[in-house]
Parts: structure tokens; sequence; C-alpha cells
């Protein structure tokens, strides 16, 4: 017979459960006691319904959503005797993030992860946020959700949970600029002509970290880094010319603060989402992770280099989005979606990606702001449609 549950047991939802980042944020919760120190009230996926069946049943979730409205019945069936409700499709996923919780883990992959996040602010939960493309589609309104909700926001990405743990409360005005490190990629010491040639499945094999498809390739051209300069200009209250990057190769300084008085803040660690994972879901106490400790003699080195941005342009345009505003981070991240897509599928080449989002940017440069939720959507589908229609020209 299961013991019974403590009484104060956390509860944490978390949306995109059966990913890279949910699937470690299940290892870190199992760790730290498991359903004796956790109560899951939502889970969601999409397409891996035998994945999310079985962490229904481990963690014995309240709620599991299919993002895929066409799985409902075999969701549901599934799940018949477990005590776990299902759901299936958007309005569905929004409930699990409305679900009653103390934190939400933000996990989903894509745009497709703003609308269930921004219901679990409006519901005044914690957030621990993976999922980058909200804040890069629509910062300024996620950011003002989160003021007005109350709750804290906690970062997951390495970089920014990094800077997270070196930034001092009583000292953001000290804060000179935020030095995000980049291991570089697997294409780091290639020619613009070998760049060119690179395939997918080259493009996923990322040196030191082991993530979902899309952010292994989107590591590679760097546009992952682009995305986390204006996540991190969103995050931190940064002005553009403050946020710098810098090839680390080692990935082992996640990332670092510098201060007036020429002091620099890092954060160390080996490569394990679990550590940033664990941090934010822990917030405010540091708990005892399952992760390896680092041996620095065996180290013996950390190196650092300038990026090139000739071959890696993705981080121009994330300064050029930044500097224009609005809408222009919704547009880079749709445009880069269809053109991250197209790469995949084997129709555009791996340094045209860069020339495919410059250009969708440039054609929807008007200066517009994000008003409501709608305009984010309707900037990512009309990004998707230039980009979409710059690629059918070039074909
Ligand atoms: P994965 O592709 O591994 O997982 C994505 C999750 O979202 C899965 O649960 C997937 O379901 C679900 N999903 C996919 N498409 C949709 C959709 N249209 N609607 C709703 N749910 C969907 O991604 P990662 O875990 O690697 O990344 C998640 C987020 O975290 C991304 O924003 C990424 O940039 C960020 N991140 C990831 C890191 C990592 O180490 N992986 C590091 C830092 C940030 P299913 O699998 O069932 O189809
Ligand atoms: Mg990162």
């Amino acid at each position: 017979m299961n013991p019974a549950p403590a009484p104060d047991r956390r509860r944490i939802s978390i949306l995109g459960a059966t990913g890279s980042i949910g699937r470690n944020t299940l290892d870190v919760m199992s760790h730290l006691g498991g359903r004796d120190a956790f109560e899951v009230p939502a889970i969601t996926g999409m397409g891996n319904i035998g994945l999310l069946v079985e962490q229904a049943r481990q963690t014995g979730a309240g709620f599991a959503v299919t993002a895929d409205p066409d799985r409902y019945n075999e969701l549901k069936s599934a799940l018949a005797g477990t005590g776990t409700q299902a759901g299936a499709g958007p309005t569905a996923l929004v409930e699990a993030g409305e679900r009653d919780t103390d934190l939400v883990m933000a996990g989903i992959v894509g745009i497709a992860g703003l609308a269930p996040t921004l219901a679990a602010i409006a519901r005044g939960a914690d957030i621990a946020l993976a999922n980058k493309e909200c804040l890069v589609s629509a910062g300024d309104l996620f950011t003002a959700a989160m003021a007005k909700s109350g709750g804290k926001l906690l970062p997951v990405d390495s970089e920014h949970n990094a800077i997270f743990q070196v930034l001092e409360e009583n000292q953001r005005h000290a804060v000179e600029r935020i030095i995000l490190t980049a291991s570089g990629g697997p294409f780091r010491d290639h020619t613009l002509d070998q760049m060119a040639a690179v395939t997918p499945e080259r493009a996923a094999a990322h040196p030191n970290w082991s993530m979902g498809l899309k952010i292994s390739i989107d590591s590679a051209s760097m546009f992952n880094k682009a995305l986390e300069m204006i996540e991190a200009r969103h995050l931190f209250g940064m002005r553009p010319e403050q946020i710098e990057v810098i090839i680390h190769p080692q990935s082992i300084i996640h990332s670092m603060v510098g201060y007036s008085d020429g002091s620099v803040l890092a954060q160390l660690g080996v490569p394990d989402m679990r550590h940033a994972i664990g941090y934010a879901i822990c917030h405010p106490r540091r708990a005892s992770l399952p992760v390896e400790r680092l041996d620095l003699a065996a180290l013996a080195r950390l190196d650092f280099i300038a990026p090139d941005e000739t071959r890696f342009p993705a981080l121009a345009l994330a300064r050029t989005a930044m500097r224009r505003g609005g809408l222009q981070g919704a547009v880079l991240n749709g445009a880069k979606e269809i053109a991250l897509e197209a790469f995949i599928a084997g129709q555009t080449g791996f340094l045209d990606m860069a020339d495919i989002v410059a250009a969708t940017m440039d054609r929807l440069d008007d200066g517009r702001a994000a008003a409501t939720i709608e305009d984010v959507y309707a900037a990512d589908r009309e990004a998707r449609a230039v980009a979409s229609s710059l690629l059918r020209k070039s074909a």
C-alpha cells in the first residue's frame, strides 16, 4: 500500500511534460521525493501519448492534455481507471495552465506555449520559464502580465538561470552588462563553405547539451543565442547594447553579469539542464540535485572566443530586432521557425535560414507594437507567410 501523501506537497504543473525539459523536470521531482513531495495538477504533451500516459500514472496527475485535438479518444481510453482526467486541443491546453497550482513549468516548444503560460500567469502561479519563444514573441505583454500577477518568474534557460543566480537584487542599478555564453555549436570552427553544406543530422548533434531537435539546430546556427539575447532583454530589463555574447566551448560558465566596478560574477556547473530546472523549482532554497560535480582540475582550462557574426548572422538579427522593438521579436521567431522547418525537411540550406529571417524582418518592419496577444499571433502568422513565400521563390 502507498503511504499517505504528506499534506503540504508542492503543486507543480508541467506544460510540455513529454519533451526534453519536461522529462528532466520529472526526473528532478522524482529525485526530490516524487509523489511524497509533489502534487501534479496538470501535464501536457502533443504527439507522444504513450509517454504522457506513463507520466500521468507515475505522478498521479489530475489532468493530462495532448495539444492534438484528434487524439482525445486515444488519450482518454489509455487513462481509463487512472483517476487522471483527459483533455485535448488548445482550450484544454489553456485549462491545464489554469489549474490551481504553486508553480508551472513552461516547457512547450514554440509560440504554442504562450496561451497556456499566460493563463497560468493570470491565475497567479509562479512560472519556471523554459519556453523562450514566449518572451521573444511577446516580451512586453508577458512581463506586464507577470508584474500584474505578483507571481515569481524563474528562468530555466541555463544562461538566464545563471544570470538570475548572480544578479544581486539590490545592485541592479550597477549592472553594466550581461555576458551570455554560447558553446558555438558543432560548426564553431567550420568555414562558410563547410557550413553551407551541412545536413540537419549534423546540425542536431550538439557537442555539450542534450536537447530537443529544434533547439539543437538553433544552437548550431546560433539562432538559439539570438532568441536568448531577446529573452535576456525582457527578463532583466537590459538595453540591447548591454547584452554581449561570448563563445565558451566547454559550456561550464553558463553566463555572467558585469558590474560598474569592473567585477564579473559567473555561475559555473556541468552542462545538465536538471541544474537550472532544480534551481528554478526549488527557489529560493538550494536543493541537493543529482548532477555531476565540477572537477576543475580535470577540466584544466576554460576558453573564450569572440563570435564571428559573418558565419553566425543570427546574432546581428537579434540586435536589429531589439533595436526596432515592437513586433520584430515575433517576426524573427515566426520566420525562423519556417526557415528551420524548411532546413529540417531538406528544402533550404543551413546558411539560407538567416537570409530568410532577415528579409522577412525587413519586409514587416512597420513599427507596430503588440497591444494584445492577438497582435502577436497575427505578426507570427504574417512572418510565417512571408518567409514561406520567400522560400518558394528561392526554390
Ligand atoms: P522538445 O521538443 O523536447 O519538447 C517540446 C514539448 O512541447 C513536448 O512536450 C511536445 O509534445 C510539446 N509540443 C510540441 N509542439 C507543441 C504544440 N504545437 N503545442 C503544444 N505542445 C507542443 O523541446 P525542449 O524540451 O527541448 O524545449 C522546450 C522549450 O524549452 C523550448 O522553448 C526550448 O527553446 C526551451 N529550452 C530547452 C532546453 C533543453 O535543454 N531542451 C534548454 C533551454 C531552453 P510531444 O513531445 O508529446 O509531441
Ligand atoms: Mg540556453
